[in-house]
């Protein structure tokens, strides 16, 4: 069904999680089938149509969102989540948000994937970009689980055709599967489902074919008040957080069972702290929190002002972060070590500049590693299987236009004083490894702001990249499928 301008359901589509990017197409396709998908496809190619896909909207740039796009194909009506006993894995349709591939998961088989902590997220753009959150450091990336996916393609004639590419060594169409494991969304074609199961397993019972899901999960939050720190007992703090992610995060690890996220908003805004979490049946699993918290303010000297241990049912929201659309600018990193001195006094220095800003921008960091890195960087698209922490920087959320320049600024300063050493952006060195397609950041394709050297693609994809450009050479030769940081063909 194409949606038009005039049609009242108009607006919420175009309208995507980052509200500084609003569409323009002149139709929106609300598809249930492949087989619908390929002849918009074969449409829109044949008429010389820019398109675009569009599964859960959350994407932190404007990739289905640009003004030149004329024709945007929406999945979010095929969301079923089922297990397929043909394929002996189950399967997710690409317009599933991972709220409900969670629920389906959960309440039919009591299985769950490590996938990300927001639930309005789309399986489409997640699961393609490698997918990460509260289980990742135990288990892996959402990615880890693919065993199949059904991409729409276009040739070069610009025929649209249905292809399903397995994991299986012999599968003629593998190098698709493989660039669906952390390539990134709208490359390669439209996706229309996934199929997941756990490596290397082959039971009859859907229930042994992911990851059990935890009952409950503990959180043990602890909160800091910016007056109580000087530069000094924050680099302490900083340090500490980052050493035990050093010194905890091998894939055999007891510690990788627990997750991790560190918070600093700006001074001016609200106070810094970090949260750990365990599924509450690993043993120890309150000794495990406790000594984690102890290791982080060891030596800091100061008192949070708040220290809560929650536990909460796996579905229940309080293990989950609901993030209402708005305006923002979002900015990431890999972590392999804790960062340089230097690049602490930049946090510091940033978080603390006089100049007051948005009252959601924050540095945040959350634990990496563990069985992510149990995998071989080329075994999948995602290359990022050496760090131990991932940063996450926002410039805050806001509503109006008229806020853009000023809180836009402050982030990208921030982010360029951070890895001022090494060009303005995370080169990958002894601390730094790139970033994290799944948070793309236009800013890394600028030259105004990435002054390294190292292109926008080698930060995101490192050494896979090439192998990425071949198979989008072969499955999209004419760049049908394309935005402000896609894979080039060559
Ligand atoms: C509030 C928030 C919280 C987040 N939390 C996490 C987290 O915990 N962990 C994590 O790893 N990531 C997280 N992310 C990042 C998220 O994984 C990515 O933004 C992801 O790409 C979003 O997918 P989407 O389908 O919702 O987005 P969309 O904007 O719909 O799509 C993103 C990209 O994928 C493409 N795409 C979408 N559907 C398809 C399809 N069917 N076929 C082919 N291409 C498709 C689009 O064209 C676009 O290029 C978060 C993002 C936000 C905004």
């Amino acid at each position: 069904m194409a949606v038009g301008r005039s049609d009242p359901r108009y607006p919420s589509l175009i309208t995507p999680w980052n509200r500084r990017f609003q569409g323009n197409p002149q139709n929106v396709h609300i598809v249930q089938s492949a087989q619908q998908i390929a002849e918009v496809l074969s449409d829109a190619v044949g008429a010389k149509k820019r398109i675009s896909v569009r599964s859960g909207g959350h994407c932190f740039e404007n990739f289905t969102s640009s003004p030149d796009i004329q024709e945007l194909i929406d999945v979010s009506q095929m969301s079923d989540v089922y297990y397929d006993p043909k394929r002996r894995a189950f399967a997710v349709e690409s317009g599933a948000t991972l709220g409900q591939v969670y629920n389906t998961l959960v309440k039919g088989w009591a299985v769950t994937i490590p996938g990300g902590i927001c639930p309005g997220v789309g399986a489409g753009g997640h699961i393609a970009g490698g997918g990460y959150g509260f289980l990742s450091r135990r288990y892996g990336l959402a990615a880890d689980y693919l065993y199949a996916v059904e991409v729409v393609i276009v040739d070069k004639s610009g025929r649209s055709r249905i292809v399903v590419a397995t994991r299986e060594e012999g599968d003629p169409n593998r190098d698709l599967w493989w660039a669906h494991t952390g390539g990134g969304g709208g490359n390669f074609g439209v996706v229309t489902r996934y199929w997941l199961r756990s490596p290397g397993t082959d039971s009859r019972d859907p229930a042994e074919l992911l990851p059990r899901v935890p009952a409950t999960m503990i959180n043990r939050t602890i909160t800091i008040n910016w007056d109580q720190l000087n530069r000094a007992s924050f680099s302490k703090f900083l340090r500490n957080y980052c050493t035990w992610f050093e010194q905890n995060s091998a894939p055999d690890s007891r510690n990788a069972n627990l997750w991790g996220g560190f918070f600093a908003f700006h001074q001016s805004a609200g106070p810094l702290g970090f949260v750990v979490g365990v599924d509450s049946g690993v043993p120890g699993a309150q000794s495990l929190l406790d000594a984690h918290c102890e290791a982080v303010m060891s030596g800091v000297g100061v008192q949070p002002v708040a220290d809560t241990t929650d536990s909460a049912p796996y579905l229940d929201e309080r293990n989950w972060q609901i993030e209402p659309y708005a305006r923002s600018k979002d900015k990431a990193a890999n972590l392999r070590r804790g960062f340089s001195d230097r690049q602490i006094a930049a946090i510091y220095r940033g978080l603390t500049d006089p100049e007051p800003t948005n009252p959601g921008a924050c540095f945040a960091m959350a634990g990496y590693g563990g069985k992510i890195n149990a995998v071989a960087p080329g075994a999948t698209a995602t290359a990022d299987r050496d760090s131990v922490l991932r940063v996450y920087i926002t410039g805050g959320r806001w509503s109006s236009p008229d806020e853009d320049a000023k809180y836009i600024k402050w982030i990208r300063e921030f982010y360029r004083d951070i890895y001022a050493e090494t060009g303005g952006v995370p080169v990958p060195n002894a601390i730094n490894a790139g970033s994290y397609i799944n948070y793309p950041d236009a800013d890394l394709a600028d030259p105004a702001w990435n002054k390294s050297g190292t292109s926008w693609a080698e930060l995101y994809y490192k050494s896979n990249y090439p192998r990425l450009q071949r198979i989008k050479k072969r499955y999209d030769p004419g760049n049908v499928f394309r935005h402000a940081l896609s894979i080039v063909p060559r």
